[in-house]
């Protein structure tokens, strides 16, 4: 049999989703439902993939296909495309394998023409609606399919709303349409050079086209990269007979979700616009009516409505998110499926949907996608700051932001890049402006409901966003808006939140979130199932006890480097590195040491119970000297003074001496790591010491303090064994003079590629593992971090070269392949060898995913992001459990 390229509605199923896009099969499976969906078909993704093989040309067959498909369609309805007396009329949508909202064409009221227009106007009476959708029709055309800017054809109804003296297109006639059509048709003719196609097989063709076209427009093309959405899925197309919501005031158009996408509550959320066609919701032009208004307007509608959208939700077991229209009192469904949401919502509407049954909570958990809990773990207003709250809008989506004030989506995008906090400011937003969003801290628009582009994307990205914002009065012109009595200018302080749609003056302090109950569920769920411990990364005794809170069940990576960088210990640090005899030194640190054992007593005691490695020292000792450009600087000013103070010259002289000697071509590279510990080992042995006697008092206290230390950057073996012999001495010494017996391992980080070539001999000196991702990017990859991310790193990810940035996203294939050879050779000498990893990657969900397969006993991320951590470990060991 022949390739089938085109399927009519009742010949499709939900689960063929990649052949007819997520739209036609969804619309197949309501109509196989028996739900009142306008009949149609749908022409396949593989039809779009031919048509680029083919060089973007339809083939003789499939047309063939489509020909037949639109036939059996006009003999279903019985309409035809193209006649006067009787015509068909349908719309022409994209629908993509995933969905991918506001990013491909759609194309309403194809099939009319001068001859049918006049057709549609006798049959239904009203020439006003006919003539209405034919210019709509020419509009939306022209915009996708010709390319002539919707902006012109703006103008040119504006033009004639001043004439006519009116403010709404609704109190336009049907000869004032007949106006507008004439002078669109005449802006087609200047514009393109030919007349519009009249022909409606030439426009259905043209359409069908154009929207094959559309998978590789630039908006689609970046909203598949944020998305990692491959290129060559292809899209599929849907023609389906149009039905017409505004036809008169027993006529709408609607969107609802089944629960609030916003919050996950169980109500019906959405809107609706009585005498209204499908694109005036979405385009967020005409503030629509909540979807309760229904009730009163068409009660049996509502009703009807609410039955279907119960049996969807139940049928689908998952929010839906429905596209309806009523036609002169009857209810058609044109699209469901399932709602994007917020990560707040994702969570509520998984575990609610467990407790109804519906699911299970393994199928929860895979409900919810980690990389968006950020938002739930994501910074709230301080509700004891006082705001000035200057406009109220719609809360599209929740968090809170700062920022400067931009109105050009281009701005936003360049001060982002500045490193600038900006809150985008639109009267609405359209897909051309989705990289000022990824920009934005938040943004605002003063148009526009819950379901319009601003509000869908800002949800998808897990922005805060505040839609119909009305009272702002944007000029953007003038770069300014104006609520009430104040105005604002491009660059003025904002702050914003989503979760009530608050506009604040100036910049507003934020706060720690909490934990919701479902979301505590949850992760009591993710808990159960996982396999791999969660560790965080932490180095003060708060962000500690927030980790705990947060679930972590140790520190696995306390980096004591920023105890030293405290503003009071900086001087005695730079003491100890400046000293010139070791006496000098031991002075020094004898006045860090009892500074240190504070600091461990104090996360210790937060962590009672519960391991807690502790590195130590890692950077380069000239990190906490001077600058030395500055000193120079500096030096040469001093020198250049008539009064100069001879003194503080020589002491600057000597500092500049010392800089000069710690300085390093590749500090990266240098003298750091455990380097240090080896040729200053009093500085280890201080540390040591601390680590210890905080560990006896708080055990003479009574409390479980489970010291592990770990010493950083070690190569080879031979590094490891003399710091082991440091700490094991130091230990002794400390239980000596404490009469406090206490346990403790020695284990050591992997980030050099020679320590994962060689872990079975590192593996005899250690007690675990913990694997230093961010510097064992660098050094497999020969990157330097800060020099890769500013200045290449981002160009090759943007082309492909790298899938993702390996700072953030595990490179599995050559890091990984160390990290499976440190394992299996580590393992091979000490098989209850323990195995972590304390680099970013901790907290990243595919990299948690090749942790878990590669047998690690735990990851460690930063406290805020133990939560995801927890889920990404649950989710990892359902798919891949042993
Ligand atoms: C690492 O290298 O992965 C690590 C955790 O150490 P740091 O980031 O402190 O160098
Ligand atoms: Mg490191």
């Amino acid at each position: 049999m022949n390739q089938k390229f085109v399927y009519l509605f009742d010949e499709g199923r939900a689960d063929m989703k990649s052949l007819l896009g997520g739209k036609g099969a969804n619309l197949a499976e309501m109509t196989r439902a028996g739900l009142p969906v306008p009949p149609g078909f749908t022409i396949t993704t593989e039809a779009c993939n031919a048509f680029y093989s083919a060089g973007r040309t339809i083939s003789p067959e499939i047309q063939q296909q489509i020909d037949a498909a639109l036939a059996e369609l006009e003999k279903r309805v019985g309409k035809k495309l193209g006649d006067p007396a009787n015509p068909l009329l349908v719309s022409v949508r994209s629908g993509a394998v995933f969905s991918m909202p506001g990013m491909m064409d759609t194309i309403l009221n194809l099939g009319l023409n001068d001859e049918t227009v006049k057709g549609l106007a006798e049959l239904t009476g009203n020439p006003r609606f006919a003539y209405d959708c034919y210019r709509r029709f020419i509009q939306m055309f022209s915009d996708v399919v010709l390319g002539v800017d919707h902006y012109h054809f703006e103008q040119i109804l504006d033009q004639v709303k001043e004439t006519r003296v009116v403010r709404h297109d609704t109190e336009l006639t049907a000869e004032d349409w007949q106006d507008v059509i004439a002078r669109y048709k005449e802006l087609v003719r200047k514009e393109t050079k030919d007349d519009f196609p009249q022909d409606p097989s030439v426009q259905l063709d043209r359409a069908i086209r154009a929207v094959f076209l559309s998978w590789n427009n630039q908006r689609a093309f970046v909203y598949r990269r944020i998305n990692k959405i491959p290129d060559d899925l292809g899209t599929a197309v849907n023609v389906q007979m149009m039905v017409f919501g505004n036809m008169g005031d027993d006529s709408g158009t609607g969107v609802a979700f089944t629960r609030n996408p916003s919050t996950g509550e169980k109500e019906l959320y959405g809107e609706f616009l009585v005498n209204a066609q499908g694109e005036d919701v979405v385009a967020g032009i005409r503030t629509p009516q909540p979807i309760s208004a229904l009730k009163e307007i068409m009660p049996e509608i509502f009703q009807q409505f609410q039955e279907i959208a119960a049996r969807l939700e139940a049928h689908y077991k998952d929010m839906q998110d429905i596209e309806f229209t009523v036609e002169r009192g009857k209810l058609y469904m044109l699209q469901t499926r399932s709602g994007k949401r917020t990560a707040p919502a994702a969570v509520k509407i998984a575990v609610d949907l467990v407790a109804e049954g519906l699911i299970s909570k393994e199928e929860a958990l895979l409900r919810v996608d980690p990389d968006g809990l950020d938002q739930l773990l994501h910074r709230r207003i301080d509700p004891d700051a006082k705001l000035q709250v200057i406009a109220k809008g719609l809360p599209a989506s929740p968090g809170a932001a700062s920022g400067q004030v931009v109105f050009d989506a281009d701005l936003a995008d360049k001060l982002a890049g500045e490193g600038k906090k900006v809150i985008l400011v639109r009267p609405e937003t359209t897909p051309e402006d989705i990289h000022g969003m990824v920009a934005a801290q938040g943004i605002v628009t003063s148009r526009g409901g819950m379901t319009s582009h601003a509000a869908v994307v800002a949800r998808g990205m897990g922005k805060p966003c505040i839609c119909g914002c009305e009272s702002l009065r944007i000029d953007l012109r003038a770069k300014q808006f104006a609520v009430d009595d104040h105005v604002v200018k491009e660059g003025d302080w904002i702050s914003i939140d989503g979760a009530t749609g608050r506009v604040l003056l100036g910049e507003v302090p934020l706060i720690d979130p909490v934990l919701s109950p479902e979301f505590k569920q949850l992760l009591e769920w993710a808990d159960e199932v996982r396999q791999i411990d969660v560790r965080a990364n932490a180095d003060n005794p708060e962000d500690a006890l927030k980790a705990r809170e947060f679930g972590a069940q140790g520190i696995g990576l306390c980096r004591t480097e920023h105890m030293f960088m405290a503003i009071d210990r900086v001087p005695i640090v730079q003491e100890m590195i400046l000293a010139e005899t070791d006496e000098e030194r031991r002075r020094a640190l004898d006045k860090l040491l009892p500074m240190q054992q504070g600091d461990f007593e104090g996360i210790l005691r937060a962590m009672e119970g519960l391991p807690v490695t502790i590195r130590l020292l890692d950077p380069p000792l000239h990190e906490f000297l001077p600058n030395l450009e500055e000193l120079l600087v500096e030096l040469t000013k001093l020198r250049m003074q008539e009064d100069a103070d001879r003194e503080q010259i020589r002491e600057k002289e000597n500092l500049l001496r010392k800089v000069r000697a710690l300085h390093e071509f590749n500090p990266m590279l240098g003298h750091r790591g455990c380097r240090l510990g080896m040729t200053f080992p009093e500085i280890y042995e201080m540390q040591v010491v601390a680590i210890f006697r905080a560990t006896a008092k708080l055990r003479q206290e009574g409390i479980d303090a489970r010291p592990e230390v770990m010493i950083p950057l070690v190569g080879h073996v031979n590094e490891l064994r003399i710091m082991r012999e440091l700490v094991v001495e130091k230990a002794n010494q400390v239980m000596e003079e404490t009469g406090q017996r206490f346990e403790y391992t020695i284990g050591t980080m992997i980030e050099i590629p020679r320590a994962a070539l060689t872990a079975d001999e590192i593996a005899t000196e250690a007690d675990f593992f913990s694997f230093g991702t961010n510097d064992l990017t660098q050094t497999t990859f020969g990157f330097s971090r800060d020099d890769a991310e500013g200045k290449f790193l981002h160009q090759y990810v943007q082309h492909k070269v790298l899938p993702d940035n390996p700072f953030a996203v595990l490179d599995q294939t050559g890091v990984g392949k160390l990290i499976q050879m440190a394992e299996q050779l580590g393992r091979s000498v000490k098989p209850d060898l323990k195995l972590g990893i304390c680099g970013e990657h901790g907290g990243e969900k595919s990299s948690i995913e090749f942790c878990y397969k590669t047998g690690l006993n735990y990851v460690s991320c930063s406290p805020f992001r133990v939560p995801i951590a927890r889920l990404a470990a649950a989710q990892a060991t359902i798919k891949h459990r042993k």
